[in-house]
């Protein structure tokens, strides 16, 4: 086969990784910003399909049709997101003779609206939340929330992606977060239909992986558990789901066979559903009838490839394997790493990936790599860091080593944010709910001071072994008879810091190092620093008054770094003869003309008064 790829970004990199192990060959195509990506140079073959802007890019049917054609393609993976899930896309393949890598578009279009979904979910004799969707009469909508009983879930009947999602706890709120949903629901759908569901108190996200090939051969690959959400979107996954009482686990699975087999699935695909915690109830949410981001953690505990099967089975071959021979081994997690700063909403963030050091022994489905820019223009998802063991508790300390390890300088992430969360309890005993981050304060980033201290120790310590460009920085060549004390260093928030360098201290931290800067990974969190050109931290004082032939004074209240003259030394007007330091700052005093100097009266480490007389000169 030549697959092209209708997708970008880390899904692209897993497709073509997978693609070329079983000998097809690829096709890349690309936006603009994406010219250098990883994933176009790994494609076999790559075109460009138009500039940035989505609709005439990632979301043209016709121009990824165009190109399809042109590279002579035989089949297309849609990976996830973009046109995963679009119908019109979907024929349009198969009508030009391509391979079609998903489900038929029959099913697609099945569970395309959740209003059609819940009633075929029912149908297959599937739970279904309690809930409302008979009309979008809003008179009716609000009588049903009364019934429902507060709170409520106004709910997109199109939505994807956490989107078109309001809860509403009393009547009174009603309206407004109706037509909120609803307009938010047109912009982003086009279609603004509205559900009304009874908001499950302590829910937890529950899904089965399903595969399916086109001879009616349908398996469950078991449960992911998806509760840690932020604005209804998954940040980090699991499979299996744990502490599921057994009723619960096998009715979970069993359901979702029935669904996928009631409409005739035939790739892979993922049943939702919401786990009531305290009653281990499950009501059927949606159907994702594509391959999903967190896959990888149901193929790290059954050992399959997903992407193979989605090849073979669009290939018309059945499943290698049936119900009986899926075997769930150890636990997995895999954690999201967004180009998103969690201690300030969630902010994306855009940058260039100037450091990056993967751990060893994790799966690591990367967007990025070094020198890698983030751009403005799609998701903030760049990686997805995927661990597993024996067990849960093994599985999160892997996790929690890995994100110790991670190092990512350049671009702030949230891997930090997920170091915290392993460590919540929670978390640990397998009990959190889709509020837990709504609930909690996610802590600020950990203190870049600390890490200051460490990336100034590791820089200075490469001083005394390297003769690379720290060695010839300006800072490290002023006082060349004494050791470096103090470095000044630029934390990426903008920050610039005074760190003690601690020679003795033992640098446990993970850390990456060049010529640009540092990366030093403390508790999860990569702080990246660069040196601070001693230069840039001078205020130059040029008042003739303080340099003429008279003297060189201090102009206010400061500590001496620096001499540069001795008696009897000819200088020129503008030398710097004396640099004191103040509010952390460096000022420099030069000369104001040429002279002889007569006497110096200050040595580094001195006090200064405001107007002492530092260094006076000889009459010419
Ligand atoms: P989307 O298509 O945007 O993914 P879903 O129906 O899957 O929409 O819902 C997204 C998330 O919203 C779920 O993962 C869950 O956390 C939450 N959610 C949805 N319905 C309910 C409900 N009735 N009660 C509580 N939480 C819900
Ligand atoms: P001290 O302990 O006397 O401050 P150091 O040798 O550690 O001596 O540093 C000398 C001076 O240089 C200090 O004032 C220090 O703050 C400053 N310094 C060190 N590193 C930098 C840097 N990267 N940029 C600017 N100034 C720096
Ligand atoms: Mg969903």
């Amino acid at each position: 086969m030549k697959i092209l790829i209708a997708n970008r970004g880390e899904i692209a990199r897993r497709i073509i990784r997978t693609a070329h192990r079983l000998g097809h060959q690829t096709v890349a195509v690309y936006a603009d910003p994406d010219v250098n990506a990883p994933f176009v140079s790994e494609a076999t073959q790559a075109r460009r399909i138009g500039p940035a802007a989505l609709a005439s890019s990632y979301l043209s049917s016709d121009r990824i049709l165009a190109a399809a054609a042109e590279t002579g393609a035989t089949a297309v993976h849609p990976g996830y997101g973009f046109l995963s899930e679009n119908t019109g896309f979907a024929r349009a393949v198969i009508e030009a003779g391509l391979i079609w890598i998903g489900p038929s578009p029959h099913s697609v279009e099945a569970m395309g609206s959740k209003i059609q979904a819940r009633r075929l979910a029912e149908e297959a004799g599937v739970p279904i939340i309690p809930g409302f969707d008979q009309s979008q009469d809003r008179g009716e909508l609000a009588a049903a929330a009364g019934r429902i009983g507060f709170p409520v879930l106004v709910k997109a009947a199109a939505g994807g992606g956490g989107k078109g999602i309001r809860i509403v706890h009393d009547a009174a709120g009603f309206e407004a977060a109706l037509t909120e949903a609803i307009s938010e629901a047109e912009r982003s759908f086009a279609d603004g239909a509205m559900i009304v569901e009874r908001y499950i108190q302590r829910p937890r996200h529950v899904e089965v992986q399903v595969i399916g090939d086109k001879h009616g051969n349908l398996v469950d690959l078991g449960t992911r558990e998806c509760s840690v959400q932020r604005r209804y979107q998954k940040l980090l996954e699991e499979a299996p789901a744990p502490n599921l009482p057994d009723a619960t686990r096998q009715g979970l699975r069993a359901s979702a066979r029935q669904l996928a087999a009631a409409i005739g699935y035939d790739s892979a695909g993922t049943v939702e559903f919401i786990v009531d915690d305290e009653t281990g109830d499950y009501f059927f949410l949606e159907m994702n009838t594509r391959l999903q981001v967190e896959h990888p953690v149901t193929e790290s505990v059954t050992g399959l490839d997903l992407v193979e099967l989605m090849i073979s089975s669009a290939a018309g071959e059945p499943l290698p394997i049936e119900q009986s021979q899926v075997q769930l081994v150890g636990h997995s997690i895999e954690a999201r790493i967004n180009a998103e700063d969690p201690a300030n909403g969630f902010a994306p963030q855009i940058g260039t990936v100037v450091h990056l050091r993967v751990p060893e022994n994790v799966r690591w489905d990367a967007a990025i790599e070094h020198g890698s820019v983030i751009s403005p223009h799609y998701d903030a998802m760049v990686a997805k860091l995927i661990v597993s063991g024996p067990d849960r508790p093994t599985a999160l300390a892997a996790m929690a080593e890995a994100l110790e390890s991670l190092v990512i300088g350049g671009l702030v992430t949230n891997a930090g944010f997920h170091r915290w969360l392993i460590d919540q309890s929670p978390m640990v005993e397998g009990r959190i709910t889709t509020r837990f981050l709504d609930e909690n304060d996610i802590p600020s980033t950990a203190d870049p001071h600390e890490a200051g201290i460490i990336a100034a120790t590791v820089l200075a310590g490469r001083r005394v072994h390297a003769s690379g460009p720290w060695a010839s920085l300006p800072e490290f060549s002023l006082t060349p008879s004494r050791p470096l004390r103090h470095m000044f260093l630029k934390h990426h928030s903008g920050e610039t810091l005074e760190v003690p360098i601690q020679r003795d201290r033992a640098v446990g931290s993970h850390v990456a190092i060049d010529d640009i800067g540092v990366t030093v990974n403390l508790n999860g969190y990569s702080h990246f620093f660069t040196v601070v050109d001693r230069s840039s931290h001078w205020a130059p004082i040029s008042d003739q008054s303080h340099g003429s032939a008279g003297a060189i004074i201090s102009p206010f209240p400061a500590v001496v770094t620096e001499v540069n003259a001795a008696p009897g030394d000819e200088v020129e007007g503008g030398e710097v003869l004396v640099v004191i330091e103040a509010m952390k700052m460096l000022h420099s005093l030069p000369a104001g003309g040429p002279g002889t100097v007569a006497e110096v009266r200050v040595a580094p480490g001195d006090q200064t008064a405001s107007n002492q007389i530092l260094i006076t000169f000889k009459e010419h």
